[in-house]
């Protein structure tokens, strides 16, 4: 499953940051765009899973869905794309690129305090 192995390579990029910082991860923020796009309560799960009996057990994980957008032929205005509603939000075109999709990212993630 896509998610399991996300969370395992997110666990051990927080696992090293921890690691660097010397103190514990309390959270953490994901993104991911919409053909990579992951399901927050399995994610949620995987990582749990993935975490028990770590530096990271406990740890609260959110999940960004980045849209997809495109950007108009016409007038180049960039939009948010919608499947079933394609038109420019400017100009009302239909005649638009794509944007390549958001990657998995992992964008941040807070730390406890040092003691
Ligand atoms: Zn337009």
């Amino acid at each position: 499953m896509h998610e399991t192995m996300v969370a395992e390579s997110i666990l051990r990029a927080i696992t090293e940051q921890a690691e660097k910082v010397g103190t514990r991860p309390i959270s953490a923020v994901i993104s991911c765009g919409q053909f990579n796009t992951l399901n927050d309560e399995i994610m949620r799960f995987a990582f749990e899973t993935a975490a028990a009996g770590t530096v990271c057990e406990g740890m609260r994980l959110k999940i960004r869905h980045i849209p997809l957008r495109a950007a108009c032929r016409k007038c180049n205005t960039v939009f948010e794309f919608d499947v079933y509603k394609p038109n420019c939000t400017q100009c009302g075109s239909q005649e638009s690129q794509i944007q390549p999709d958001a990657p998995l990212l992992l964008e941040e993630i807070e730390f406890e305090e040092p003691q």
